[in-house]
């Protein structure tokens, strides 16, 4: 554990970003390592999440090692998903590994899912755990926003832009599908911002009947092009989605699937400066000792919650949100 060396602190902090990639997790990194360097801490980078744990892959990071990446997407740790983690081998040569670098605190960047993994890690080998919401799902319960959200829905956005202008040109109803295999918080969030005129999301069932026959109403008021933005989790595949549609309404339907271009790319100023301040907060915590916290925004503050908490929880969409868009579809 941390001990006090001629007065400071010293401390071994390990630092790991795991599952899906989201915009502003190198910014996060940086902003760990620099806030803990300037109190004395050292920080431990892990290679490819919580498989390089478990394969030993640990580098020590100084703040030089982080430089001209705050711009940066992807992870310069590398990620993974990682199956062997789940089970209490993989845990237990983790938690081995970590101790043998003498780890005394493990910071997490990372989804839904690798919060829970870090909780098991921290279960399994005592060492505490922080983690850092980074994920483009934004489907954490107890917060409001994680990293890297708002620069994937800032591309998503842009591309349905452009898409529009074809759909207007040509009266064509485009299906455009964004990630969310499980929630709908993106493409909810994507569908208000772009002037869509429907959300399909996993959270709300609509038939495939009901979507032809607001198409037609759309039709009858003067839309001749709409944008439906679906969660890839909702109503399986948009090709055959488009099909249906094309034979229910008669109208020229194309899809168009964002994929993997929501998870890189520049992050926005925001996605960066959440991740200044997340990182700057777990470093925090782990100097006054609050254990197994996860970081993130509430209510436009940087909170730390209990992590157990946030997993035996599921977030709710914002229902007033989804009814927004139809709202404004008229
Ligand atoms: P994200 O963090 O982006 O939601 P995943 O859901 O894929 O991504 O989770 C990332 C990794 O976290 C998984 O590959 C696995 O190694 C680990 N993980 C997820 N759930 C658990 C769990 N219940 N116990 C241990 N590890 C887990």
């Amino acid at each position: 554990m941390s001990h006090y060396a001629r007065g400071r602190i010293v401390m071994n902090i390990a630092v790991v970003t795991s599952g899906g990639d989201a915009p502003g997790m190198n910014a996060a990194i940086r902003a760990v390592v620099r806030a803990a360097s300037g109190q004395g801490l050292r920080v431990i980078g892990v290679e490819k999440g919580f498989l390089g744990l478990i394969e030993n892959l640990f580098r020590p990071l100084t703040p030089r090692d982080v430089s001209g990446i705050i711009n940066t997407g992807g992870s310069i740790l590398k990620s993974s998903r990682c199956d062997l983690f789940k089970t209490p081998e993989g845990l237990e040569k983790a938690s081995e590994n970590l101790k043998s670098w003498k780890v005394d605190w493990v910071i997490a960047l990372g989804g839904d899912g690798s919060m829970r993994g870090a909780l098991s890690l921290s279960k399994v080998s005592g060492i505490p755990v922080t983690v850092i919401a980074s994920s483009i799902d934004n489907d954490i319960a107890g917060i409001d926003e994680t990293i890297g959200f708002d620069s994937a829905v800032n591309t998503a956005v842009e591309a349905i832009d452009k898409i529009r202008d074809t759909a207007v040109t040509y009266d064509r109803v485009f299906i455009v599908e964004v990630m969310g295999r499980n929630r709908g918080f993106l493409a909810l969030e994507v569908a208000l911002a772009s002037g869509a005129e429907f959300a399909v999301i996993p959270e709300h069932r609509i038939s495939i009947e009901e979507i032809g026959k607001r198409i037609r109403q759309m039709g009858e008021i003067g839309k001749k092009s709409s944008i439906i933005v679906k969660a890839e989790g909702a109503m399986g595949d948009p090709f055959q989605m488009a099909s249906q549609l094309r034979r229910l309404t008669g109208y020229d339907l194309r899809v168009t699937v964002l994929g993997y271009i929501q998870r890189g790319g520049v992050p926005t100023a925001r996605s960066r400066n959440l991740a200044c301040l997340f990182g700057n907060h777990a470093v925090k915590l782990a100097i006054e000792g609050k254990k197994n916290r996860l970081v993130g925004l509430k209510d436009g503050k940087v909170v730390d919650l209990d992590i157990e908490e946030s997993c035996s929880s599921i977030k709710k969409i914002d229902e007033d949100k989804y009814e927004l868009v139809s709202i404004l579809a008229v």
